[in-house]
């Protein structure tokens, strides 16, 4: 009787133990089909942050050891930078650009009140670049008429825009003319409404100017944002408040709110940091996503597709 006993209870002892093993075996199998699915598929569900592909829509040339350090970002995070240039350093650029295939596309940065910003953009454009930027501190508003011989050349030559919108850094001991005000987020619909075939990208969302922003963005077919600079940082405990402010769905089609869009196809990824920085802008942006439960198919065009469109890159 005993031994029976003991029989039984080594019976269901190895039972309990190939209960274990199986579950075990289940889950490891599900995570290497999910795996194997994923790398299979030409449009994964939900790739991994960082090493989906992605364009940087905000980067700015210079720096020690910057070429090298982006280099390696690029391969390690899947991602193409759209990097803002200075005029005199087009051929170090060009330089870079032809050693590293696949990392670097040019965006010029020229000032909106140099006299020679039209022939700059010409330059520019024969180097390659296929976007002016990031504009800034203008003496003007951006929609001042004086800047739109500018914006006519853009948009003549198919060169996407950046303007920096909100909030600007100090230059400490130095007189300047220009601030904030010159460069509120609303001046940018009536340069879209003026020039209708150029694509305009806000930097920073306009902080503060959120609100604003979102509202030009949303009837503004070319234009979209980035959300660089203080704004994730600040409203870190609050990820939500992005999908507060950028509100409109699929679902919400009126008269007075155009139909079929996604709110958050306006939002295009950047980091406007330097390389060492570059990881945190990446996990930032994946929280924001992830708080306001934003579609892949949306996901896919704010970390890459909307850029790639404009700037022509090839699949
Ligand atoms: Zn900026």
């Amino acid at each position: 009787m005993k031994r029976i006993e003991l029989f039984y209870q080594s019976v269901l002892r190895i039972n309990r133990w190939a209960v274990v093993l199986l579950v075990v075996a289940a889950l490891l199998g599900g995570v290497a089909a999910s795996v194997g699915g994923a790398a299979a598929s030409p449009a994964p569900q939900s790739p991994d942050q960082l090493t989906r592909r992605k364009i940087d829509a905000h980067y700015h040339f210079g720096g020690e050891g910057f070429i090298e350090a982006t280099v390696a970002n690029a391969k390690k995070y899947n991602t193409i930078y759209l990097t803002s240039v200075p005029y005199e350093k087009i051929s170090v650029f060009k330089a870079a650009q032809e050693k590293h295939p696949g990392v670097f596309i040019g965006e010029g940065r020229i000032q909106l009140d140099d006299p020679d910003a039209v022939k700059k953009i010409e330059g520019f454009h024969r180097a390659g670049f296929k976007a002016i930027g990031e504009l800034t501190k203008p003496l003007k508003r951006f929609d001042d008429p004086a800047y739109y011989p500018i914006y006519e050349k853009a948009q003549e030559l198919g060169l996407h825009v950046m303007f920096h919108t909100g909030i600007v850094n100090w230059r400490i001991n130095r007189a300047e003319f220009s601030g904030m005000d010159h460069m509120r987020p609303a001046y940018l619909d009536l340069i879209m409404r003026r020039f209708p075939k150029l694509t305009i990208q806000g930097a920073h969302l306009g902080n503060p100017w959120y609100e604003e922003a979102a509202e030009v963005a949303r009837w503004d077919p070319n234009l979209y944002f980035d959300l660089t600079g203080s704004s994730l940082l600040k409203k870190d405990s609050d990820p939500e408040f992005w999908g507060r402010i950028l509100w409109w769905r699929p679902s919400v089609g009126s008269e007075h709110s155009p139909g079929g869009a996604h709110a958050f196809t306006k939002i295009i990824f950047g980091s406007d940091e330097r390389p060492e920085g570059f990881l945190g802008n990446i996990e930032r942006f994946e929280k924001v996503l992830n708080a306001n439960n934003i579609p892949e198919d949306v996901r896919e065009l704010c970390w890459y597709g909307t850029m790639a469109k404009i700037l022509g890159v090839e699949e």
